[in-house]
């Protein structure tokens, strides 16, 4: 091997079936044993098939193939499956129940459908930048958050024998030139990602996210550590370059942080068209190319492929350095038993899973005498957890003179593009960046982590059901949908009698892989939507349905009684919107981001210069992340700027407090600054894990009717931490139900890695010294009990 070659394979950490692994380690071992080196090849090569990501069968073994399928908050392609409110709606719940149960829902419908892999879940794009175009199929710029929200995730998932694939590894922070592009002579540019380089023009290169080692392992890496220590069976590497190497081929990231530092026992696939190299991105750590070839042209030959076969036999790639692939790969499939019972594959979303059918090589095409029955029905009696959790994560931002909930209005006014029916289809519409259709209630978002309906509760369907307009005593229900008409001189005119006792509100803002939002306001004329009909009525209450958050200019205004973030609540989401305005649902969500005043008080920004876009320098597309530490509520914080609605925030129907704090030390004797070495587990040092403190609260419902809230811990290091350290971090959370005059305790646990920072010297996580301090509230600026924490 070359003096290059022997440094990567130093580099290299290979899978030992650490976690509980070791049986599927060894069935993966003496399936190895049996294969050609062709058909290792194969394991790790995408193929064409019906699936999003196809790895072709080995019939002579009995192996079935692996079916991939996309994505987050449903299985995408296929049909009569359901779709599930967004990762950022799960995480706007803070309810760890709710979103277990999501999983396993999710988990169940994969299987349903023959998928072995679920491309979910998203803890990067993390959600840096306000405007980021994917920050709904994740869950929040928090990363405690995040962290929790992928452990519940990846077990639940898992749970039903279905593989999880976290991604995407790591700062794909913004789809702006997400991938690279070739830019030619008269300024045209072309992305590469689907049909690779044209001739003729100059290949600028994906944007660098640059992110320092601290601000890696405290904000982006840290929900990705969860996700291995949860087990997550495989990670996706991403389209960016990050600190200027392609994601999918950055040695640092996949064997030294992923499979070393965090002991990774599962496979690094590539998100679609990211493998930019063969020998060169399997030593730094690739396991398997998606979806197979260089390009998506169905003659494109594979990085991997024969070419992976050329480079094991000229001695380019180490063997030692395939099996391990194929051993990451079957490993998990063994674990999870899918080599017993699995369900077949349906394959009635073959045909809109074009980009696979053109994947390299034909001959290596996905048995369909190996499929199953088509449009097999998988939604069970998911859609009760729909509508649970799509009202769950409804967070109320405000509520004056009473106007929620809603007590029996007769005369009801329902405003807005947002609150009726698709008219374009179930599908089509939300997939493409095209899918900002006009009219239709936004329940989605779109690209890959869109889902394919196979109905929508519109809100106006289900206000005129509550209303019971129909009946000789229920309400009046006037309703314009069409946000030109509301906008023109006389454009309620057809209104009577007006005002109505309330005039409901539904905006909307989409949000797509693909690209980046361009604006923090509401969608469709939102805000002046909203501004018109509050002149007149002094009783509008707003309802946003988005994938992100909106910038509220109106929120002050008197008129505007009440404001709900709906966020992107999947099939249910006239219903559950309704439950929460009647008071059949008591309003528990609170915001997993920060609203803030004006679209100026965010920092981090896209990287998307005027000068980029004309660039000819390859390397011109840098997005450093200077802000280190400081995203969202941290920035906030530290550069003291009040927000609207601050991170953590969101009303009830009731009213909570939150006493009698106390700290109880878990563990007898000093704790040492740096934990104890101790062999690697996966996620790293499990003494990291070691709950070191028990925080106890009591919580109270001090008003009329029962309800929920979130207890929430943040911990102020001290002046023990080094600077670029926030004024607070999140580090627990609890949703409890508590009925009115009651109280309940709860307790947080406080593990190694919540009380310790990443000291870039030593390498290691390090406890502060000195005085921190404990803060337990209702929101990240509403806290009601504080405590010191002296450790060293
Ligand atoms: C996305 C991935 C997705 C893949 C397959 C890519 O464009 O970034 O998240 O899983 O496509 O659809």
């Amino acid at each position: 091997f070359s003096w290059k070659t022997q440094a990567f394979i130093l580099l290299q950490a290979n899978t030992t079936g650490l976690g509980g692994w070791g049986d599927a380690l060894s069935q993966a071992n003496s399936f190895l044993s049996q294969l050609t080196l062709e058909e290792k090849v194969q394991i790790v090569t995408g193929a064409q098939g019906p699936c999003i990501g196809n790895i072709a069968p080995i019939p002579r073994l009995g192996f079935s193939g692996l079916c991939l399928q996309d994505g987050p908050l449903a299985i995408r392609q296929a049909t009569y499956a359901s779709v599930f409110p967004a990762g950022l709606t799960a995480a706007a719940s803070w309810d760890k129940g709710l979103i277990h149960q999501r999983g396993v829902y999710l988990g169940e419908e994969f299987r349903g459908k023959g998928a072995h892999v679920a491309l979910l879940p998203v803890a990067g794009t993390l959600g840096r930048s306000a405007t980021g175009g994917r920050n709904w199929e994740g869950f929040s710029p928090d990363p405690y958050l995040t962290g929790v929200a992928m452990d519940v995730t990846i077990r639940a998932v898992q749970s039903t024998g279905v593989q999880t694939t976290s991604k995407h590894v790591v700062g794909n922070e913004q789809e702006t030139q997400r991938n690279p592009s070739t830019i030619f002579p008269n300024g045209t540019s072309v992305s590469n990602v689907l049909f690779g380089a044209p001739p003729g023009g100059i290949t600028i290169e994906a944007v660098s996210s640059n992110i320092d080692d601290r601000t890696m392992h405290e904000v982006y890496l840290w929900p990705f550590a969860d996700s291995v220590r949860a087990g997550t069976t495989s990670i996706m590497c991403s389209y960016n370059r990050l600190n200027a190497s392609y994601g999918c081929q950055n040695s640092k990231i996949l064997n030294g942080i992923l499979k070393d530092e965090l002991a990774f026992q599962g496979y690094v696939m590539s998100d679609w068209g990211a493998t930019h190299s063969g020998v060169s991105s399997v030593l730094a750590g690739l396991d398997m190319t998606m979806p197979g070839g260089i390009s998506f042209l169905s003659d494109t030959p594979s990085y991997l492929g024969q070419n992976l076969t050329a480079a094991v036999q000229n001695g380019s790639v180490p063997e030692a350095r395939l099996n391990d692939m194929v051993r990451r790969v079957m490993t998990p499939y063994f674990l999870l038993g899918q080599d017993n019972d699995f369900p077949p594959v349906d394959p009635s979303s073959t045909d809109a899973n074009f980009f696979t059918l053109l994947a390299p090589p034909s001959t290596w095409r996905y048995e369909f005498n190996l499929t199953g029955p088509s449009n097999v029905d998988v939604r069970g009696n998911h859609a009760q957890l729909i509508r649970q959790l799509g009202a769950a994560g409804t967070v109320l931002l405000k509520n004056v003179n009473n106007a929620l909930p809603l007590r029996n209005p007769q005369n009801i006014g329902v405003f807005g593009n947002d609150a009726g029916d698709f008219l374009n289809g179930l599908y089509s519409v939300t997939l493409s960046s095209n899918g900002d259709y006009e009219f239709g209630t936004q329940a989605v978002g779109g690209g890959s982590g869109t889902g394919r309906f196979t109905y929508v509760i519109p809100p106006l369907d289900a206000i005129k059901a509550r209303a019971n307009h129909a009946s000789p005593d229920g309400a009046l229900v006037q309703y314009i949908l069409n946000n030109t008409l509301i906008l023109q001189p006389d454009g309620l005119s057809t209104l009577l009698p007006y005002p109505p006792e309330v005039c409901l509100v539904f905006t909307k803002t989409f949000a797509t892989e693909g690209f980046d939002r361009t604006t923090l306001e509401l969608g469709w004329n939102g805000t002046e939507v909203v501004n018109t009909i509050a002149r007149t009525c002094n009783n509008t209450i707003v309802v946003t349905h988005s994938g992100g958050l909106n910038i509220l200019p109106f929120a002050d205004n008197p008129n505007v009684t009440a404001i709900l973030a709906a966020h992107f609540p999947g099939q249910e989401s006239g219903n559950s919107i309704v439950d929460v305005l009647y008071g059949d649902v008591n309003p528990s969500g609170k915001l997993p981001y920060t609203i803030a005043r004006n679209a100026s008080d965010y920092n981090a920004p896209i990287t998307n210069s005027t000068e980029l876009l004309t660039t000819r320098d390859p390397n011109a597309w840098q997005a450093d992340f200077t802000e280190g530490l400081m995203i969202d509520y941290r920035h906030f914080d530290m550069a003291n700027i009040t927000p609207q609605y601050e991170f953590g925030f969101g009303l009830s129907y009731t009213t909570f407090d939150i006493g009698n704090i106390s700290l109880t030390a878990l563990t007898d004797g000093p704790v040492s600054a740096l934990p104890p070495p101790a062999a690697t587990q996966p996620g790293g040092n499990p003494t990291l894990w070691d709950a070191l403190y028990r925080v106890t609260v009591t919580v109270s419902n001090t008003g009329d009717i029962g309800g929920a809230t979130v207890a929430q811990l943040y911990l102020d290091m001290g002046s023990g931490a080094p600077e670029g350290t926030p004024v607070r971090v999140l580090r627990g959370f609890e949703k409890v139900s508590v009925q009115p005059g009651q109280s309940t305790e709860v307790s947080f646990a406080l593990t190694r890695r919540d009380i310790s920072y990443w000291d870039i010297v030593a390498q290691n996580w390090r406890i502060s010294s000195g005085e921190m301090t404990v803060s337990v509230g209702l929101s990240s600026r509403d806290l009601r009990q504080e405590i010191a924490l002296t450790v060293l």
